[in-house]
């Protein structure tokens, strides 16, 4: 469990909630990918994709660059980080994740989405949500491919579904539903081909090498986030699969923050253990 968040102002919320960043020496300093680590082609295997912020971080200023306005996004790119005749590309990318991911979630953003690339020297990919400012962000490198980006943002863009969906309930969710829906939302972004993420988890499942779901990522490796995002996805895909999307809006509005805050019991009439035991059989059946 984390601690309770202090005081905080709003505007601190969504980008204390919602953080990113994962540094290039963490993945060379990592250990051996352990068999289960996701393929390479959806996020990178020892690279998650957020990382806790710092309580109370202040919100970087904005970026400046080079700015195109879209139909709901308003795209700005640090110079020099994404080529002048790339440019028309990547907006048509960053369009279609976001009518993807929209369409999956099944609402769409209820104002425009200001979307920022910014160079992260180290190449340590990595990105954030400031739900409350409608903005989101990568932080890539030139060498870095564009998909990569747009893999990372998909789940970003998810993020400002939720806040546009469920209001400012979305900032104190139950980091299991935070994450796991954000997840689940990017869908291909970051299922590397798998058809689900049942099927995505599922060798982890039989084999025993997962972590109880309320478990927070907070102060653990790496690896570890990542696999944690991805349970996450597939409960929150179980848990819309069989017992449909209205009651996970509910549960999702019910949370505290912590994994597994949310109000499973009154929701569902049963504890998040006996949930995640149902779920343990879902995936494996
Ligand atoms: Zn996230």
């Amino acid at each position: 469990m984390i601690p309770p968040l202090p005081r905080i102002s709003r505007a601190a919320l969504g980008p204390i909630l919602l953080t990113a960043l994962i540094i290039l020496m963490a993945w060379l300093l990592a250990p051996p990918a352990r068999p289960h680590i996701a393929p390479s082609s959806a996020i990178h295997a020892l690279i998650a994709p957020e990382r806790p912020v710092i309580l109370g971080a202040p919100t970087p200023p904005p970026l400046s660059g080079e700015y195109a306005p879209g139909d709901s996004l308003d795209i700005i790119s640090a110079d020099g980080l994404v080529p002048a005749g790339d440019h028309d590309a990547l907006a048509a990318d960053l369009a279609r994740a976001l009518a993807y991911v929209s369409q999956r979630f099944g609402s769409g953003p209820t104002g425009r989405i200001r979307t920022s690339l910014s160079l992260e020297p180290s190449c340590g990919i990595h990105g954030i949500a400031y739900t409350t400012e409608r903005t989101v962000q990568v932080y890539t490198c030139p060498d870095l491919p564009r998909a990569r980006a747009v893999n990372i943002l998909a789940h970003e863009f998810v993020h400002q579904l939720a806040q546009d969906r469920y209001g400012d309930r979305h900032l104190q969710a139950d980091m299991i539903l935070l994450e796991g829906l954000a997840t689940w939302g990017a869908g291909d972004y970051w299922l590397s081909g798998q058809p689900s993420f049942a099927a995505f988890v599922r060798p982890w499942v039989v084999a025993g090498d997962t972590l109880p779901l309320a478990t927070s990522y907070v102060g653990r490796p790496i690896g570890d986030m990542n696999t944690l995002y991805y349970e996450w996805a597939s409960f929150v895909e179980f848990l819309i699969k069989t017992y449909g999307r209205e009651r996970l809006d509910a549960l999702y509005v019910s949370g505290h923050s912590d994994p597994g805050s949310a109000d499973y019991q009154g929701v569902y009439g049963k504890s998040l253990d006996q949930l995640e035991a149902e779920w343990r059989d879902f995936v494996i059946r």
